[in-house]
């Protein structure tokens, strides 16, 4: 089977790549130069553990290619997959459909045979149906069949993610659309992985649906984390306790600074605004998005408060940028605005990311410095602030940072170091909802 992927961002590459393994001729329409010409040129457009290996050998073996035309892309592809972006609408959060619309619409006019047209990409819930009257609103000489198929992967772990999915959602109205993403997934049905069919608003809902409970189990730990603070607590063992009841389930329930990203964000919000236009308000959905904005706001002051000293002339050291480790991705990273609010305190800032950093220079303040190591970062800080949890910075031992830092302070909003290893090296050390509030 030849499908095509418009979109060679982080799903529409990694689903290419993972189509093109098990066995399908994929071919990814990409727009934007600069990333069509390092995938051509074999380097990968952005940072995701094994991706790079994974399309070597698909590109080797022919099954995998590229291109900034979007006619050879889909010329004689049974599905057309759109995995282009869906940010927030700027004034309100709302989807922005533009990209999707678009493409959809150059697929519509180029194609020159019957196709399945597949949203990958996260959109609201109705737009499978728009997309079905524009197709025939453009094409009725041709049997243009639309379905959804949200995708769940994460970045970081994308390629596990996209070949061993909890489950595959399809969101399809005819049985050839059914019969060929069936069969895209056959692969996966080795491992027994359920694909849930279901009709388009269902699919499209499923997947918004899906990332605002994970938004809000993050959210409530958070809170939680919060109260723990106040009243003594230890949030980690609040969130094992909780875990531990099979109803409740251990995942996301790791507190830190609010969550980031490129989906959490926008999606909520995205799901707050369907749920109003459809009459049927979604009042949690819409606490989560102000209680995370709030904390994400307000994560300056509170480690400036932690840090509890004059920081004018000290120098603060930031480890992590990225909303998560494992990836480059900077949008909405907690990180932008803690950093934008200890620029404003007059202390030199230094931070490090293993991946992140070309991403994040052109979204924080020009003052800042960035550092080729943790080492560098940390040499000589007054105050280290953990942003995220690369497993590099956990290896960090007490003794070699107090070795480093003339000051004594951190605010690890990850709770990646050991408290009392901590302390015991003379630290002032504010983790997250473990007793004592950064
Ligand atoms: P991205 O911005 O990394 O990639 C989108 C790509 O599409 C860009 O490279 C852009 O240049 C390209 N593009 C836009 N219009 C095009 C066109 N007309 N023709 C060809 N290429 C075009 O975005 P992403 O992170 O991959 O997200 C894509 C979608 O998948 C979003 O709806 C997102 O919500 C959803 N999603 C993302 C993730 C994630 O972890 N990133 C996970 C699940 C779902």
């Amino acid at each position: 089977m030849k499908i095509a992927i418009i979109g060679g961002g982080y799903v529409g590459l990694v689903s290419a790549a993972c189509f093109a393994e098990f066995g399908v001729e994929v071919a990814v329409a990409e727009t934007d130069p600069s990333r069509l010409n390092r995938l051509l040129a074999g380097e990968m457009p952005i940072y995701e553990p094994g991706l790079e290996a994974l399309v070597a050998s698909n590109r080797a073996a022919g099954r995998l290619s590229f291109t900034g035309a979007l006619p050879e892309a889909i010329a004689g592809a049974e599905a057309v997959f759109i995995a282009v972006g869906t940010p927030s609408r700027r004034g309100g959060g709302h989807a922005d459909l533009t990209y999707v619309f678009a493409a959809a619409e150059q697929v519509l006019r180029a194609l020159d045979h019957p196709a399945v047209l597949v949203t990958k990409s996260t959109v609201p819930v109705g737009t499978g149906r728009k997309l079905a009257a524009l197709a025939a609103q453009l094409r009725p000489d041709l049997a243009i069949e639309v379905a959804s198929n949200p995708e769940f992967l994460r970045e970081g772990s994308a390629i596990g993610d996209f070949m061993r999915p909890d489950r595959v959602v399809v969101g399809a109205e005819t049985e050839h659309a059914r019969t060929i993403l069936r069969a895209l997934y056959r692969p996966l049905n080795l491992i027994e992985t359920p694909i849930l069919m279901t009709g388009l608003e269902t699919a499209e809902l499923i997947k918004y649906a899906a990332n605002a409970f994970l938004a809000m189990k993050v959210t409530f730990i958070n809170e939680m984390a919060d109260l723990c603070e106040s009243v003594g607590a230890d949030v980690h063992d609040v969130a094992r306790g909780m875990g531990l009841d099979g109803r409740i389930g251990r995942k996301f329930l790791h507190p830190g600074p609010g969550f980031g990203g490129s989906c959490f964000p926008k999606d909520t919000l995205a799901l707050a605004r369907i749920a109003q236009d459809a009459r049927a308000p979604s009042r949690l959905t819409e606490a989560v998005v102000a209680v995370n904005e709030a904390r994400k706001a307000g994560l300056g002051r509170r480690i400036i408060d932690a840090a509890a000293i004059d920081l004018r002339g000290k120098r603060i050291a930031i480890l992590g940028l990225a909303f998560k480790p494992e990836t480059d991705d900077m949008r909405d990273s907690p990180a932008i605005p803690a950093i934008e609010a200890l620029a404003e305190t007059g202390a030199t800032i230094i931070a490090y990311d293993p991946a992140a950093m070309a991403a994040a220079k052109p979204l924080l303040p020009g003052s800042i410095q960035f550092a080729e190591t943790a080492s560098q970062a940390i040499a000589g800080a007054d105050l280290l602030v953990v942003m995220t949890e690369w497993n590099e910075f956990r290896a960090l031992a007490p003794a070699r940072l107090a070795q480093a830092m003339p000051g004594r302070v951190i605010v690890d909003l990850r709770n990646i170091f050991d408290p009392a290893a901590m302390r015991a090296a003379g630290f002032v050390y504010h983790g997250v909802g473990r007793g004592s509030r950064p």
